[in-house]
């Protein structure tokens, strides 16, 4: 019987090792991703979302197999994906294709639009080799592109296109995942939205999976159905999209979401907003404790001591947070009650 469960990764942790200070420094450790663990059903949309340098682009790229896992478990369509070597795994990469951030080098400039979208039919010897002109046009159909416009070079398109055909190049291997590195943020705002779109329906119409990776929330909230938000390698909250965005529980969330004007439609008008100050402390030397508490208006002693646990709520939302009680609610409420109380 086929499991719901497409991805599965449990605490996946890719740590680099970072230069020595001075000729007889300690070796130090980058934590760019400690311990995420997230699934996706198949059919469904995962948003994963955080500022530059959070851990969400290494996270796709180690469960792509593209940088190595230090350690964890991934399990993708019923196979362990981080123990198959080089042969099974050229076949499994079928099931999993990438959507790069960059349209404009993520194309190989000497090659043309078809041939591009062929590569990995003829790499992976999907279909007859006879068959796959047809399918290159079919594809081309499929993302709105003309099928005569297979013989142009990429710098013959714009930008919107050329992501077009970095969709379709991803489609041909018909994948069961689409792991989406932020794939419209070199786009016009007037693009995205196009761009956008054409993968919410290509989501509906192929019953595809996504990973959906971006900084920017009012971009997930468009497409994905469950967003968690990661912040310094870690993952610090997960809920469906219209939960999170109408109570977020954690701070860095709440953050998040008030500086996305478009992403404050629809939250609670009480959530109180907050503004960040500084920037994350380094992955190299991560404090005790919750990792946020220098930015967190509501740390308190424990948040510098010990470190929270992302924990299951009762609604199936999960919140790495000292002072989200089992309520659900947010720190600045909790807090409250206990102070009236
Ligand atoms: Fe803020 Fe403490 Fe919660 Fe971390 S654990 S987010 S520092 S209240």
């Amino acid at each position: 019987m086929t499991s719901d469960l497409l991805l599965d990764v449990r605490d996946l942790k890719v740590h680099f090792s970072a230069k020595r200070v001075g000729l007889f420094g300690p070796r130090r450790t980058v934590h760019a991703v400690d311990g995420v663990s997230l699934s996706i059903t198949r059919g469904a949309t995962l948003g994963l979302v955080g500022e530059s340098g959070s851990g969400k682009t290494t996270t796709a790229q180690a469960i792509m197999r593209l940088v190595p896992a230090t350690s964890g478990f991934i399990d993708l369509d019923g196979q362990s994906f981080l123990e198959l070597d080089a042969a099974a795994l050229i076949q499994a990469r079928r099931k999993i294709q990438m959507i790069f951030q960059d349209p404009y080098s993520s194309l190989n400039p000497r090659r043309r639009a078809g041939a591009i979208v062929r590569e990995p039919m003829d790499r992976m010897n999907i279909r007859r080799a006879e068959e796959r002109d047809d399918r290159v046009a079919e594809l081309f159909q499929v993302v709105g592109l003309r099928p005569e416009q297979r013989i142009l070079f990429p710098h013959q398109f714009s930008g919107g296109q050329r992501q077009r055909i970095g969709i379709a190049r991803a489609l041909a291997t018909e994948p069961k995942l689409l792991v989406c590195d932020e794939p419209v943020s070199a786009l016009d705002v007037a693009i995205q939205a196009q761009v956008l779109n054409l993968m919410r329906r290509l989501q509906s119409q192929l019953g595809l999976s996504m990973l959906f990776i971006s900084h920017d929330l009012g971009v997930v909230r468009h497409v994905c159905q469950d967003i968690a938000v990661m912040y310094l390698g870690r993952i610090v909250e997960q809920a469906d999209r219209v939960s999170l965005f109408r109570r977020p529980l954690h701070p860095y969330t709440s953050a998040l979401i008030s500086s996305v004007p478009s992403a404050r439609i629809g939250s609670e008008p009480r959530q109180k907003r907050i503004k960040l100050e500084g920037d994350p402390p380094s992955p190299i030397d991560l404090p005790p404790g919750c990792s946020f508490a220098g930015r967190c208006p509501y740390a308190v002693d424990r948040c510098r001591r010990d470190r929270p646990e992302l924990k299951m709520l009762p609604s199936g939302r999960r919140v790495a947070c000292h002072l989200v009680d089992a309520d659900e609610r947010p720190p600045d409420q909790a807090r409250l009650s206990t102070q009236a109380g």
